[in-house]
């Protein structure tokens, strides 16, 4: 059958709107909760050039998805994504062959003062950077590399200086950097820069995860509110994953995005295409279709089509709200530095 628009939802009734691509498997941090530097050390052997989509293979796949599901998304992610070569021209390619105009990247920010004017002209609209404190000495221990923060913030003006729109990540993890929490709010406040705390979660299964060192959106607003009260604000559009909340009295916006004490799986319509070009259906799926595969084994774009819309039509995921209802579930899960955030 003929894959249409209108049919192309999941079993939960779920559509696919965003699409986060990861471009690469390398990294030039180590951050302890992604890719912990006694795992991924210099022995460790990441994916050989073959082994990646090429821009062509995954422009094809792309278009091909976006003609099926009617995307309204993409975010490119990785790894570190601007450490694949040429970025821009992939860019460039989606934006021009999909027409999608909310074309976002999330990085660490330190190479965006080298690539941020020829991404912004190839097509990219938005960044999110990651920054999980404002003290260099922490935020050094956090990356696994000792960078300071101040290449972070020179990625972060020179994205502005082009025109793109910011916002900053941090993961907050209890006894690490909780009392940042306070002076990222005040800093990027001033700055002007939406900032979404995001609780940590057990993503792959390299980081040692463990229930106790999660900061709660609860615990995260209630220690800003009684410093700087806050209201909630609506959400922006159905299935936006952080919730909205604004400095009473002002405009100044920060989210929180709650994956372990309040999921949202019911709007989730989210894909990750992996850098080897396995699609995921959940960030943490523990198995992804082989897109790669069929794109060489030389399928035409109707079976890639077919392909997709059968297996979102199977999609059933809700780890979230599984890990809430049984939190000692314990299973293989794709890594995070793989499929990205
Ligand atoms: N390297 C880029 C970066 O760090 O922004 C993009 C890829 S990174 C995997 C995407 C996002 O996932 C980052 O904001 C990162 O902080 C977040 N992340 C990674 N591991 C996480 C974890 N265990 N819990 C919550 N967020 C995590
Ligand atoms: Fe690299 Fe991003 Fe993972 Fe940190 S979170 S190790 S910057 S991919
Ligand atoms: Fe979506 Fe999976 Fe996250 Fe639920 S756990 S919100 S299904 S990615």
């Amino acid at each position: 059958m003929e894959p249409t628009e209108a049919k192309m939802y999941d079993m939960l009734k779920r559509p696919l709107r965003d699409l986060r691509i990861s471009v690469t498997d390398r990294c030039n941090f180590r951050c302890h909760y992604c890719m912990p530097a006694e795992l991924f050390g210099p022995d460790y052997s990441f994916l050989k050039k073959a082994d990646l989509l090429s821009f062509e293979e995954l422009n094809r796949l792309v278009v091909l998805f976006h003609q099926a599901a009617n995307l309204e998304k993409l975010r490119i992610t990785g790894g570190e994504p601007l450490m694949r070569k040429d970025l821009d021209k992939l860019i460039q390619m989606l934006s021009e062959s999909t027409g999608i105009e909310d074309i976002a990247m999330t990085t660490n920010g330190v190479l965006l003062p080298k690539f941020a004017a020829s991404l912004k002209k190839a097509g990219l609209k938005r960044v999110t950077v990651s920054l999980d404190s404002l003290d260099s000495i922490r935020f050094g221990e956090i990356n696994g590399r000792g960078v300071g923060i101040e290449p972070v913030l020179e990625g972060m003006e020179a994205a502005k200086e082009v025109g793109l729109d910011i916002k900053v990540n941090m993961v907050v993890q209890k006894g690490m950097n909780d009392e940042d929490i306070i002076p990222m709010a005040r800093f990027f406040r001033e700055k002007g820069y939406i900032l979404r705390f995001i609780e940590y979660m057990d993503v792959g299964t390299t980081n040692g995860w463990r229930f106790d060192e999660v900061l709660t959106k609860k615990e995260i607003i209630a220690r800003i509110d009684e410093e700087m009260p806050l209201e909630v604000i609506e959400p922006n559009y159905s299935g936006e994953v952080a919730t909205r909340f604004r400095y009473k009295g002002s405009k100044d916006e920060i989210g929180v995005i709650s994956s372990v004490s309040d999921a949202f799986c019911g709007t989730c319509n989210r894909a990750r295409l992996s850098v080897e070009g396995k699609l995921y259906t959940c960030l943490f799926a523990e198995k992804g279709f082989d897109f790669r595969e069929l794109l060489r084994s030389g399928a035409t774009d109707e079976e890639i089509k077919s392909a997709l819309f059968g297996y979102w039509q199977k999609r059933d995921d809700r780890y979230s709200e599984e890990r809430s209802e049984k939190p000692s579930k314990n299973r293989p899960k794709i890594e995070m530095s793989h499929i990205g955030g």
